[in-house]
């Protein structure tokens, strides 16, 4: 797996759509530096995993009618993925331990929304695989942002010149 690459735009525009029918309220963002045919270095279905579990998540933590993003951008060699939401939030004593598994903040109100706490240790497990990053910000009442980096796969220019490449060994 760990040497498999994703096309971002398909696989981002697959999530959006998937979750646009069940949230209207939902939002993507590519930046214009994520081209046609960006790659990034993760197998497809774990970069969708853990995308459906933070997705999931803001979903399930928000008041219906608030708005959701999931954005796209890249900063040197590296994708950032931003998933925002103005839901519940999360304090900052919770916040040390929302990645370990099993942990939940306040068990009896989330019991009510289902799930054992271990969505976001996964998605961090799974995205540390690849040598990417998984964190979070948030503020109790205003919203939670978590962003994913993840390492661009990074193709040689291409210098237009179709002349067979110059053999750089020393003839003698
Ligand atoms: P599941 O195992 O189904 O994912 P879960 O949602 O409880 O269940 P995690 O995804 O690991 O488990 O999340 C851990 C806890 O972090 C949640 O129980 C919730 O309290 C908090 N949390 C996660 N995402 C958010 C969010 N976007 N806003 C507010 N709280 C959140």
């Amino acid at each position: 797996y760990l040497k498999q690459t994703t096309e971002v735009k398909p696989l981002f525009t697959q999530v959006y759509n998937d979750f646009k029918m069940l949230h209207p309220d939902f939002v993507i963002n590519f930046d214009d530096d994520i081209r046609e045919g960006s790659l990034v270095q993760i197998y497809r279905n774990h970069l969708e995993q853990v995308l459906v579990i933070l997705l999931d998540n803001a979903f399930k933590y928000s008041a219906d009618r608030k708005e959701i993003s999931l954005s796209a951008s890249t900063n040197s060699a590296l994708l950032e993925v931003v998933v925002q939401d103005y839901g519940l939030g999360i304090a900052k004593n919770d916040l040390k331990r929302v990645f370990n598994r099993f942990y939940r903040v306040d068990k009896a109100r989330s019991r009510k929304r289902g799930g054992n706490g271990l969505g976001l240790s996964i998605a961090k497990r799974l995205i540390e695989i690849y040598h990417g990053s998984l964190e979070v910000e948030s503020v109790v009442g205003s919203g939670t942002v978590f962003k994913i980096e993840l390492p661009i796969v990074t193709i040689e220019p291409d210098d237009g010149d179709d002349k067979p490449k110059k053999d750089n060994k020393k003839k003698d």
